[in-house]
């Protein structure tokens, strides 16, 4: 049996290639006021508001614009899903270990590259936002589990699961999993581009591949 029981990963930049915020692509996409977007960002930074408020804000700003679903997905054609995500996954979960997502991004960049997601993971922290049948938002449940505390989600399906944080692992790409990367048992980052993060993590695997973490948790 493996010594790791729990792997819970980020989404952007980990589990989807081609984008570091996949709210920045839907901005882009719907072209929301920058200035509105800038001053929520900065509000959340200053401590003025909590970051569901900042999401909440910025979804309501897409919601403003009429964003449609089929325009989510089509703003989503320049991602792809990481090379050897699937086989991670698939040998994970077959090694009998717990999988869990613990993100920022959204329940739409799942839906598009892993339709299958709920039967991989038995934890997913993630921003979901409902379409009806027309294609328009009906309903948002944005995380507050990002940033800083992201590393309060894994203690919270640790604590559940009766698990020690040492048989945790994460694999993030950025530094909103900084905190998290360095409470896991094993922190890995991977597609990483800031040294930050590398420093603080267990690992860094630097081929753009996922199923070079196998060997550090099997
Ligand atoms: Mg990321």
């Amino acid at each position: 049996m493996p010594n790791y029981k729990l792997v819970c990963f980020d989404v952007d930049g980990t589990l989807i290639d081609n984008v570091k915020f996949s709210w920045q692509v839907f901005h882009d996409c719907f072209k929301t006021d920058k200035e509105g977007r800038e001053k929520a960002r900065n509000d959340f930074f200053n401590g003025n508001i909590s970051y569901l408020q900042w999401a909440e804000h910025d979804i309501g700003m897409w919601k403003e614009k009429g964003a449609k679903k089929d325009e989510f997905l089509e703003a989503l054609n320049g991602l792809k899903l990481m090379d050897g995500a699937l086989e991670t996954l698939h040998e994970l979960k077959k090694h009998g270990l717990k999988l869990a997502i613990i993100s920022g991004s959204l329940n739409i960049l799942l839906e598009k590259f892993i339709p299958n997601y709920n039967e991989f993971f038995d934890d997913i922290f993630l921003s979901k936002i409902f379409f009806d049948e027309t294609g328009n938002i009906v309903n948002v449940r944005a995380t507050e589990f990002d940033m800083e505390k992201k590393a309060e989600a894994l203690r919270q399906i640790a604590e559940r699961e009766n698990l020690d944080l040492k048989e945790c692992v994460f694999v993030g790409d950025y530094i909103n999993d900084l905190k998290i990367i360095q409470e896991a048992g094993l922190g890995i980052a991977f597609n990483c581009h800031h040294d930050e993060l590398k420093k603080v993590a267990d690992i860094v695997v630097e081929k753009k591949d996922l199923r070079e973490i196998l060997k550090h948790i099997l």
